[in-house]
C-alpha cells in the first residue's frame, strides 16, 4: 500500500494533466465547489482530498485509478457518500466519484436490471417498479448501489427474495491494474464469491446486473408501540414470532424514546418505547394471517396498519436520514438476546444523548437458506441482526455517543454469533473484519487480494490485506 503524503494539493500540472485524461469533472483543492465536492452524507468525515474526478466511462475509470497509483496518491471510491465507516482515508488521495456514471436499464423479458456503478438505491427501485419488478435493496432512495451491494445490502424485502447481492448477476469492475473485468457465476466466479460481501476490496464497480421479481405495487405494513416496562414479554412474542415467520414478513424491533408522533401518551415523551414493525410484501389478503402470531404478546398501547405503494415507503425515510447529521454505528448478529442484556439496552436508550436506536433486525427466510459458503458475507444463519445507531448534530457529542453505540454491542456480545453486517459497522480494523466475516473467510479473501490487489490499493473500506486482516487499521 503506498503511503500517501498528508497533502491536499497536487501540483497543478498534475491536474492539468488528469483534465486532459477525462472528460468527467476534476475537481482540486482550490477550486470553487471543492467543499461541496468533498462532503459526504455522514459529518463527522471531514477529508481533504487531493483532488476528486468524476469519470463517466469506465476507460475514465481505469485512467483515474492509473493517474492516481503512478503519483501514489490514496484511492478513495465514492458512489452514494453513505459510508458509515466514513471513507476513512488519509487527507490528500485522489476521490474517484463515481456520480456521474448514473442510469438503471431494465430489460424486462429477462427480468434483468442493468445499474451503472454510481446510481442511487432510488434511481433503481423506480426503474425496477415502472415495470412491475423490484430487486432488494435498502430503506433510504438516496443510498448507493455500489456500497450496498458490496457489503451485503440489507432491507425490508431480504427475507422474501435475499440479500441485494444473492440477486446479483453480474459484477463489471476496474482493477487495481487498470483492467476491465466481467465476474459472475461463469466469469471469476471466485472474484464474484469475494465481490458479495467484502467488495470494495477489489476494484471500482463500474456496473451490476441484478435479477428482478415481480412484486408491487404495495407493501403492507403495521407498527406496534409498547411501554419499555414490557420489553421481555415483548421480545418473547417476537423471537418466537421470527422464528417461524413467512418469507414474506420483514419485522424488526425497535428501542427508542417516545417522540410527539409516537401515538404514546404525552406523559411517555422522551420515555424509551419498544416498536415492533413489520413489512408485508405478499397478498393484501394474507397479511392478517401472517402477522397474527406478532400480536401473541401484550396488547400495544397504540397500533397502525396500511398498505402504501412501495415506491413511497422507500423514500419516506430519505428526509428524515438526510446529508449533514453525525452519525455512528454498531452492529452484531445474535441468536437470542439475555433478559438482562434487554435491560441494560432499555437503560442505554433512556440515557442517550442523541437520536438513539437499538434494533433487532429477525434475518432468516431467504437471507438464511443459502449456504453460508455461497458468499463472502458471514452469517446467513443467524437469527437477528442487532444494531446500536445514533445520529447528533453537535460535535461536542462525537466521543459520547460513538461510545454508546461501542457499549451497546458490548452489551449483547455474550450473545453474538458469527457475521457482523459490514455496512452496520463503522468500526474497522483487522479485529472488525475478523468479526464481519470470521476466520476462514479472512483467509480466503486474502488470497483472492493477493490475486486481483496485491499491493491494496483498494483499502478505503473494511479492508482484507493481502496478507490477511486490515493493514490500513482504524
Ligand atoms: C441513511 C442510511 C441508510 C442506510 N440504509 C441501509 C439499508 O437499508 N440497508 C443496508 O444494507 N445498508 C444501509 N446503509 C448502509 C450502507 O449500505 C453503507 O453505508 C454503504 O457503504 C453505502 O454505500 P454508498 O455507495 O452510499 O457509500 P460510499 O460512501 O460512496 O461508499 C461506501 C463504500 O463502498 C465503496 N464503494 C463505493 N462505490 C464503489 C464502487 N463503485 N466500487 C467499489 N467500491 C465502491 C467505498 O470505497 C466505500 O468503502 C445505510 C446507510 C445510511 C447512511
Amino acid at each position: 500500500m503506498p503511503d500517501a503524503p498528508a497533502m491536499d494539493r497536487l501540483a497543478p500540472s498534475d491536474v492539468d494533466q488528469l483534465r486532459r485524461s477525462i472528460r468527467g469533472d476534476v475537481i482540486a483543492s482550490d477550486d470553487p465547489g471543492y467543499d461541496d465536492a468533498r462532503r459526504l452524507w455522514n459529518a463527522i468525515h471531514d477529508r481533504r482530498p487531493a483532488v476528486i474526478a468524476r469519470p463517466i466511462d469506465a476507460d475514465e475509470v481505469a485512467t483515474a485509478v492509473a493517474f492516481a497509483r503512478d503519483r501514489d496518491l490514496e484511492i478513495q471510491v465514492r458512489s452514494g457518500g453513505h459510508s458509515k465507516v466514513g471513507l476513512r482515508g488519509r487527507d490528500g488521495g485522489l476521490v474517484v466519484d463515481m456520480s456521474a456514471m448514473r442510469g438503471v436499464d431494465v430489460d424486462r423479458a429477462r427480468r434483468i436490471a442493468r445499474v451503472n456503478g454510481g446510481s442511487l438505491l432510488g434511481e433503481l427501485d423506480v426503474a425496477a417498479q415502472a415495470h412491475g419488478l423490484v430487486t432488494p435493496v435498502g430503506v433510504v432512495g438516496h443510498t448507493g448501489v455500489a456500497g450496498l451491494t458490496l457489503g451485503g445490502g440489507v432491507g425490508r424485502l431480504q427475507r422474501h427474495f435475499g440479500l441485494t447481492i444473492d440477486n446479483l448477476v453480474a459484477v463489471e469492475l476496474v482493477t487495481a491494474d487498470g483492467r476491465q473485468v466481467r465476474a459472475s457465476a461463469d466469469d471469476e466466479p471466485e472474484l464474484f464469491w469475494g465481490l458479495r460481501g467484502a467488495g470494495w476490496n477489489f476494484g471500482i464497480a463500474t456496473a451490476f446486473e441484478f435479477r428482478l421479481h415481480p412484486f408491487g405495487p404495495n407493501l403492507h405494513r403495521g407498527l406496534f408501540l409498547y411501554p419499555a416496562s414490557q420489553v421481555h414479554e415483548v421480545f418473547d412474542a417476537f423471537r418466537d414470532y421470527a422464528r417461524s415467520a413467512p418469507d414474506a414478513v420483514a419485522v424488526i424491533l425497535n428501542l427508542d424514546r417516545a417522540g410527539e408522533r409516537s401515538g404514546a401518551p404525552e406523559a411517555m415523551f422522551g420515555k424509551p418505547v419498544v416498536y415492533v414493525a413489520y413489512n408485508h410484501s405478499g397478498d393484501a389478503a394474507d397479511v392478517e394471517r401472517d402477522t397474527a402470531g406478532l400480536r401473541r404478546g401484550p396488547a400495544p398501547m397504540a397500533a397502525t396498519t396500511a398498505s402504501q405503494p412501495y415506491l413511497d415507503v422507500q423514500t419516506a425515510h430519505d428526509l428524515l436520514f438526510a446529508w449533514g447529521n453525525r452519525s455512528f454505528i454498531r452492529g452484531t448478529n445474535a441468536d437470542d438476546v439475555r433478559p438482562e442484556a434487554l435491560d441494560e439496552l432499555v437503560g442505554l436508550v433512556g440515557s442517550a444523548q442523541g437520536d438513539n436506536t437499538i434494533s433487532i433486525t429477525a434475518l432468516g427466510g431467504a437471507i438464511g437458506r443459502l449456504p453460508e459458503d455461497a458468499t463472502a458475507y458471514a452469517g446467513r444463519s443467524a437469527a437477528f441482526d442487532l444494531s446500536a445507531d445514533s445520529s447528533w448534530t453537535d460535535p461536542a457529542l462525537d466521543d459520547v455517543n460513538i461510545d454508546w453505540c461501542r457499549r451497546a454491542v458490548a452489551v449483547i456480545e455474550a450473545d453474538a454469533v458469527l457475521g457482523r453486517y459490514a455496512n452496520g459497522n463503522a468500526d474497522a480494523g483487522p479485529e472488525q473484519s475478523r468479526l464481519i466475516f470470521g476466520d476462514a473467510k479472512v483467509a480466503r479473501l486474502a488470497a483472492l487480494k493477493r490475486a486481483w490487489d496485491p499491493d491494496n490499493v483498494f483499502h478505503v473500506n473494511h479492508n482484507i490485506a493481502p496478507a490477511g486482516g486490515d493493514a490500513a487499521g482504524d
